[in-house]
């Protein structure tokens, strides 16, 4: 990959469309040309050396979901009178999510939980945080704030510009990656909506002192939602595995709400998440009615309009035919492969491991450029992401990385990479400059600067190129 726009592809293989063709294509060669396309795609995964992205990777497994899609892609669920069992669908993925976060000691303290199935983890995180600022409104706070740690994601951020939210965000510890509940603390006040732990957070896989920041919510007498986008449907098998994970769903008081990803290690296809909360009051309040409306009265449950029941089914597909111990099975060879890698970051002096997470492997230099590493990692075919404050790359330990070899191969290609930085030590890092961050932050110009190119790869992202 030369071009780090990702402009237009394949332009020298096939024609461009400007337009509709006038007359449709067989739909045989179309299926080949896609295939062909996907097959030479998913070879970016498949060796097992990309991070996050595919958690399950297994052929057989998307091969059932997809059929499983296919059957009701084209029912709406907002028309339950011809798709019932959409209800079925949703109602038993909430009904499993809610127990995997042990929202029975909810119910024990007198409260109804509930949830929504949305398009992803973002989608979650926005209608919660639309949840607390309808809540906060209804107590006459008239800009709700969100307070966030700086791990926490930037759908946390987005919401905040979405809904017209102020966020304030409180610095981690640099060596646990964790916030300070006190700093939390000090930030809360009137307009306090919510507050935000994560679980795990996105850079590090590390989970926020959720205990505690609970006790805190609590006595505030504002929300804590946990974000459990990315760890929601690992943690609890590590859990039940024994890994030390601190507790951060239901259990907890003070938690009023949680998202989990079951288009992460919920595996499932992509574009499906639950959120999910203590009560179904604070839920309730991302329903939407216009009672009055010509076309008939309208309400839905979120933001979306039609949904496609097709991602609820196999979503549905996805947790009923893992069932726990599918689930745990997985949980266990990633959290396994994650040690190994770990072991293999420790075994490097020049390298320190950033947090403890048992599933994402997060790792920076003190003495080398780190963006070194990953050029020389790339090279050999490793595809990582890129962190800041402070520089540092991470794996997420998805299934495609539990087949024979990716540790050895992670080890001795990791060995090579750091010496291929020793020996560019003082030159620059060529991934550096789109994922690196800048010593001391970003200057305003920096930053338009940075918007500027981000703006131009959006761009050509969504754009065929000009006609000769
Ligand atoms: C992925 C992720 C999100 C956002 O999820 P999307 O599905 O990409 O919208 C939120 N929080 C965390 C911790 C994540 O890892």
């Amino acid at each position: 990959m030369s071009d780090p726009f990702h402009a237009y592809p394949y332009r020298d293989d096939y024609p461009v469309l400007r337009a509709m063709p006038e007359t449709g294509r067989d739909r045989s060669e179309v299926l080949a040309e896609l295939h062909t396309i996907a097959a030479q795609e998913d070879q970016a995964w498949e060796s097992g050396q990309c991070s996050g992205t595919i958690y399950l990777g297994n052929t057989e497994h998307y091969d059932f979901l997809s059929d499983v899609f296919g059957q009701f892609a084209h029912q709406n669920a907002l028309q339950r009178d011809m798709c019932p069992s959409a209800t079925r669908f949703e109602g038993e993925i909430l009904a499993m999510a809610l127990d995997l976060m042990h929202a029975d000691a909810a119910s024990a303290t007198g409260t109804t939980p509930a949830g929504l199935v949305t398009s992803g983890g973002t989608d979650s995180i926005l209608h919660a945080m639309l949840c607390y600022r309808e809540d906060a409104r209804a107590r006459g706070v008239e800009r709700p704030t969100i307070i966030k740690p700086e791990t926490a994601h930037p759908a946390f951020t987005k919401a905040a510009h979405l809904f017209g939210m102020d966020l304030r965000v409180v610095p981690v510890d640099p060596t646990t990656t964790l916030v300070d509940p006190a700093a939390v603390a000090a930030e809360i006040d009137a307009n306090t909506a919510v507050i935000i732990g994560s679980a795990g957070n996105y850079p590090y896989g590390t989970v926020d002192p959720i205990a505690d920041l609970g006790a805190l919510a609590a006595h505030a007498g504002v929300g804590l939602h946990v974000d459990g986008c990315l760890g929601g449907f690992i943690l609890p098998f590590a859990e039940e595995l024994g890994y030390a994970v601190p507790q951060f769903d239901f259990r907890v008081p003070g938690v009023t709400s949680i998202s989990a990803d079951t288009h992460k290690y919920g595996y499932g296809l992509k574009g499906t998440s639950t959120v999910l909360f203590r009560d179904k009051a604070l839920r309730n309040r991302s329903y939407f009615f216009v009672p009055d409306w010509s076309g008939g009265k309208y309400f839905s449950p979120g933001m979306a309009g039609s949904r496609s029941v097709g991602l609820l089914a196999s979503t549905w597909a996805s947790m009923v035919t893992l069932g726990r111990t599918g689930y745990r099975e997985r949980a266990r060879g990633i959290l396994e492969v994650a040690a190994g890698l770990a072991d293999a970051v420790r075994s490097q002096p020049s390298l320190r491991l950033v947090g403890d997470s048992p599933f994402v492997v997060a790792f920076a230099s003190d003495e080398i450029d780190i963006y070194h590493v990953n050029d020389a990692m790339r090279a050999r075919g490793w595809r990582f992401n890129g962190l800041q404050y402070p520089n540092a790359l991470h794996i997420a330990v998805t299934g495609p990385q539990l087949q024979d070899g990716v540790v050895q191969r992670f080890s001795s290609d990791l060995a090579a990479s750091v010496e291929y930085a020793v020996e560019r030590e003082g030159t620059p890092a060529q991934s550096a400059a789109l994922y690196g961050g800048v010593p001391g932050g970003l200057t305003p110009a920096a930053s338009m600067f940075i918007t500027a190119v981000m703006t131009q790869m959006m761009d050509a992202q969504q754009t065929v190129p000009s006609g000769a």
